[in-house]
């Protein structure tokens, strides 16, 4: 297929790019774009070519499952296609509706003339991924709309309407109809009027005070971009196009391009770009496995999990059937709802009428009976087997025939609970985040005995609401929580050692997590932890769960809620500081386990975490907890705090290379008093390190 059509009427040329869904610029359509140009420039029968994109518009870029790959660099490069286009001697017109991003763009803007529909979107992208613009777009945009709009739109990578673009040269021309019809009469008119080719590098770029202007630009970008080094050579690449003649702004261009593209937070950005999609693909499920459909919502347990869903759903304009034990529970459900709302009231992102448009999407009752008719029922109460046990034998009396049952549970057994109903194929687990209404991920749960187009249903409903979703097999914590587990353990042994809360916290938001685990603990509430401690000593008497957090929690250290955890905290403040209380608590802690205190750095605290988390990964994915590597970074990114720049525990852990890891890891397995079992490295780590390969290589088959 050579994803380009071509079709010559009266004398004008339509080259059409076809290569759904975005008409994305892969090998094979660069060539025979190439080709087509060619033919047409030396056919006499030919004055003019039009250029558009079939589908979903004109053209979204360059083929992402292209880089890193030889078919990336193949010939035509998308800059030697646009130098062709640009000297092809006859009049190329793009027409241009629907997406024209990234190289898209670029291609555009090497044509001669533009004209374009209102809504068509437009963007340079880029940056997004680490990268810049990298075919042009940096010299020929602000020659098109000017200097400071182009910078704003390279260094942001935002998305604006045409419609925006209206007084600026980047279009020459607007169709409110036939916009193929319009770009034809237009190429006549250009015939008729002898204007020939316009090309955009011949446009002078003048700016006075360039200087001044990229010295703030720079400041500011510089400040803004944190550890990201893109948005900063955006701005080297467009200072290029005004103080240096146009093949040598190209040429600047190339150089920063492909200093960003070997960049290690280049690769992280596309990785995670990689990892959204291959996400919602199940390997055993197949795209267009049929789902059901799914209307409206049960949810059970206004509670702090039940409230946020609920969110999740009415935001997405699904009602929601809201059920509660007892009238005051409900009332306080509800009031929190409305109260969550007040923050984007203020900001001025809902209206009045909008949040009560909202509100009047929940039913909220005590009555089980009006559950009847949802298609999809998620239970979030207390986490307690037995309270579950309890709601799913009521459900499966009352939900109708082929309506799907999810659970909440941060780690009961979901094949546990399926089995409390008559239809265990229709059971699944819905694993929110807290705040529900603001956290991206959603671990949605594969029991034994889930139905596949149970799966797909989630896996579809999940984008509806906006969410993250990531498949997890059933174990203890599921992927998420099952590695914070060790990570936390790791925190715990670091401070046993000799270190204290606020340097662990501090070293690993050095390192770029959001917040350190201690500063974690006392937003989630110490006494979750420390309840749950108390429910598994009774269970198994021999075993010793304690931790330090128990101390503090006997002293009425629950964290912010109580003004005192890990940290202190003044009345009304969220500000941690150290507290010297904590520390006498750890110091009598260590002298009651003869332990003797050693200075633990930076380093060996990032080290010791970041390969807790690594190793447990590893674990996640050869017992098949997870399908693929790259899901597990993004439960990290979008749920945990884990820098975008890095792209995510597994893949770091790629980057480092795996011997090195293993080498780590029975480093610190050897060390003094460390506990050599738990960091006994993952043989699946072993093994791809001895055969060469990557985490995110690993298929699951074993080898
Ligand atoms: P919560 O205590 O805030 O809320 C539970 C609510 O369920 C209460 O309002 C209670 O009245 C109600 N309830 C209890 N039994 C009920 C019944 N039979 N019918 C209807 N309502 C009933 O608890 P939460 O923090 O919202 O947690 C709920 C579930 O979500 C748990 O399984 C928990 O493990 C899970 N979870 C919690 C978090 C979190 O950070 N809090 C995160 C992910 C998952």
């Amino acid at each position: 297929m050579s994803h380009l059509s071509v079709a010559v009427d009266d004398r004008i040329a339509v080259l059409t790019l076809e290569n759904p869904p975005v008409n994305s610029l892969c090998h094979e359509l660069r060539q025979a774009l190439r080709a087509a140009i060619e033919r047409a420039d030396s056919d006499a029968g030919i004055d003019a070519m039009v250029l558009t994109g079939s589908g979903a518009g004109f053209s979204g870029g360059a083929d992402i499952r292209e880089f890193g790959t030889p078919r990336a660099t193949a010939h035509p490069q998308l800059s030697s296609l646009i130098r062709e286009i640009e000297a092809s001697s006859k009049p190329v017109i793009a027409a241009i509706a629907g997406v024209c991003m990234g190289g898209g763009l670029e291609l555009a803007m090497a044509c001669h003339y533009r004209i374009g529909t209102a809504a068509a979107k437009i963007a340079l992208p880029e940056v997004k991924l680490g990268l810049l613009p990298g075919a042009g777009g940096t010299q020929r945009l602000p020659r098109l709309i000017g200097i400071e709009p182009a910078l704003n739109m390279i260094v942001s990578g935002a998305t604006v309407a045409a419609e925006q673009m209206r007084d600026t040269a980047l279009f020459d021309a607007f169709s409110d109809g036939d916009l193929l019809r319009d770009a034809a009469n237009f190429a006549r008119r250009v015939i008729a009027a002898g204007l020939g080719t316009r090309r955009v590098r011949d446009l002078t770029l003048r700016m006075p005070n360039a200087e001044a202007y990229f010295q703030f630009a720079r400041n500011t970008v510089r400040a803004a971009a944190g550890p990201y080094p893109a948005p900063l050579a955006c701005v080297e690449a467009l200072a290029a196009a005004v103080d240096r003649p146009f093949e040598a702004g190209l040429k600047r261009e190339r150089e920063l391009f492909t200093t960003l593209l070997l960049s290690p937070e280049s690769a992280a950005l596309r990785h995670v770009f990689q990892a959204e999609r291959a996400a919602s693909h199940i390997l055993d499920v197949p795209k267009d496995t049929p789902g059901r459909a799914v209307r409206k919502v049960g949810v059970i347990g206004a509670g702090t999990m039940g409230g946020g869903i609920t969110m999740s759903f009415i935001n997405a304009g699904l009602p929601v059937v809201l059920l509660e034990t007892n009238q005051d529970a409900l009332d306080r459900g509800l009031a929190t709802i409305r109260r969550n709302y007040q923050g984007a009231l203020r900001k001025g992102t809902l209206s009045p009428a909008g949040l009560e448009q909202r509100l009047a999407l929940i039913t909220a009752t005590l009555d089980v009976a009006l559950l009847s008719d949802v298609d999809l029922v998620i239970e979030a109460v207390f986490e307690s087997l037995d309270v579950k046990r309890q709601v799913f034998e009521t459900l499966d009396a009352v939900i109708r025939p082929g309506a799907i049952l999810a659970s909440n549970t941060s780690a009961l057994n979901l094949d546990a609970i399926a089995e409390f109903t008559s239809r265990p194929q229709d059971v699944i687990g819905l694993h929110f985040f807290s705040p529900a209404n603001v956290m991206r991920l959603l671990e949605v749960v594969r029991g034994a005995r889930t139905g596949k187009d149970v799966l797909a249903t989630a896996m579809r409903l999940a984008k509806t609401i906006g969410k993250t979703a990531v498949v997890s097999g059933v174990c203890d914590g599921f992927i998420g929580n099952r590695m914070l587990a060790r990570y936390g353990a790791a925190a715990h042994d670091l401070i046993m050692a000799g270190a204290l809360p606020h340097q662990v916290d501090a070293a690993l938001q050095e390192f770029g997590m959001a917040m350190g685990p201690f500063r974690v603990g006392d937003l989630a509430g110490l006494d979750i932890g420390w309840a749950l401690r108390k429910r598994r000593s009774a269970e198994f008497p021999d075993r010793d769960f304690s931790t330090v957090a128990d101390d503090l929690c006997e002293a009425g250290r629950f964290g912010q809620k109580t003004g005192a955890g890990w940290y202190r905290y003044e009345a009304g403040s969220r500000h941690p500081i150290p507290d010297p209380k904590v520390t006498a608590i750890i110091e009598q802690y260590r002298r009651q386990r003869g332990i003797t205190a050693r200075a633990v750095g930076a380093g060996e605290i990032v080290e010791r975490c970041i390969h807790a988390l690594i190793n447990e990964g590893a674990r996640i994915l050869e017992d098949g907890i997870a399908q693929r590597s790259s899901d597990i970074d993004l439960v990290y990114l979008s749920g945990y705090g884990f820098p975008a720049y890095r792209g995510g525990p597994m893949f770091y852990a790629d980057q480092r290379g795996l011997h090195e890891v293993v080498r780590a890891l029975r480093r610190i397995a050897a060390a003094p008093g460390a506990d050599a079992l738990f960091w006994t490295p993952a043989p699946l780590l072993v093994r791809l390190a001895q055969q060469g390969k990557t985490l995110g290589e690993f298929t699951g088959s074993v080898e």
